[in-house]
């Protein structure tokens, strides 16, 4: 079938659409026996205290050695991984894993402060799996201290999170683990609702930061963007959470996200996401290297 015309692209054999199928269902369906193959592993990204520039944790970011297709990033596969449940186990090794090597990087570094480590939560972990015996499990067998934990949910995550999510969220925070919403401002939460929650740290989706942005005096195209994020960074405080920037890229976001109260800064100003040895590496340092 194809459009007269002949302008539709879009025919039966569309070889691009057909490789792209093709693609999904080989991952699909090795995305199991992938996790048991040791085929994932996870870089680490810096979260810098924007007052001191201090390497306070990091957030663990998983990545697919695939035999075949090389190095995917989890924009690939993680939609893959929750349509299919796939993600509950492969969350449960990430977990694992974060967590060991946090206290590999605190038994290494005795004399230096321990970082905390943060990890990206799914949905479906929430609803599909018991992740508080699961987080109960991994710190008793790592000896990772639960303030040394930290738990990325999305706000459609925790939104109406009545029932189950909710008692997940509040068995997690007794144990001293603490819960950040990610990509905060994407979705429809309100703080007011989610200062009810027990929930610590907001962390600013990245497109926020892309707002600012600066010409050669600078000063900021659209000023509005500004004075939003100061007002949530403000709100935030005072509802008792702190708040941490993603996708910091430039020497000028950072100064104008510190001017306004930010508490901590992610993003390529300071560091890419980087395998553990690189971490091992600014932990003695003073300040996170920028740029
Ligand atoms: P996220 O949790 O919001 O993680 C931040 C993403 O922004 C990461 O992409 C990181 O590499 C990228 N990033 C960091 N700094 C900068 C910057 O300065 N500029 C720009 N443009 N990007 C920056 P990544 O590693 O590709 O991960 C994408 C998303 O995949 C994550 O977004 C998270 O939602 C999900 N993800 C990653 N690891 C896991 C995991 O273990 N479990 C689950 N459920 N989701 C994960
Ligand atoms: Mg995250
Ligand atoms: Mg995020
Ligand atoms: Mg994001």
């Amino acid at each position: 079938w194809a459009k007269a015309d002949g302008k539709s692209r879009w025919t039966l054999f569309d070889p691009e659409r057909n490789a792209h199928r093709m693609t999904r269902q080989a991952l699909v369906s090795t995305l199991r026996p992938a996790i048991e193959r040791g085929e994932f592993a996870l870089e680490y990204q810096p979260l810098v205290n924007m007052e001191d520039g201090r390497l306070r944790g990091v957030e663990a970011l998983v990545r697919w050695n695939h035999p075949q297709f090389g190095v995917l990033t989890p924009n690939r596969f993680i939609g893959l991984a929750e349509e299919d449940g796939s993600i509950v186990p492969l969350g449960r090794w990430v977990l694992a894993t974060a967590c060991r090597q946090a206290r590999r990087w605190q038994v290494d570094h005795p004399d230096e402060p321990p970082i905390f480590v943060s990890v990206n939560v799914a949905v479906r972990q929430v609803w599909d799996s018991d992740l508080v015996a699961d987080v109960a499990g991994v710190l008793a067998e790592t000896g990772l201290a639960p303030h040394l934990l930290q738990l990325e949910l999305t706000e459609s995550a925790v939104m109406g999170s009545a029932g189950r999510p909710l008692q997940a969220l509040q068995a997690l925070s007794e144990t001293g683990v603490r819960i950040a919403i990610d990509d905060f401002g994407t979705g429809y939460s309100n703080l007011a609702y989610l200062s009810r929650l027990p929930v610590s740290v907001l962390k600013l989706d990245g497109s926020f930061v892309r707002g600012f942005q600066y010409d050669g005096a600078g000063v900021a195209p659209n000023p509005a963007d500004e004075v939003v994020v100061e007002a949530m960074i403000q709100l935030a405080h005072r509802l008792g959470l702190t708040v941490t920037a993603e996708c910091v890229e430039t020497s000028a976001q950072a100064s104008r996200l510190r001017q306004i109260g930010c508490d901590t800064g992610q993003g390529w100003l300071y560091s890419r996401p980087v395998p553990p040895d690189r971490i091992s590496g600014l932990l003695g340092l003073r300040a996170c290297p920028q740029g």
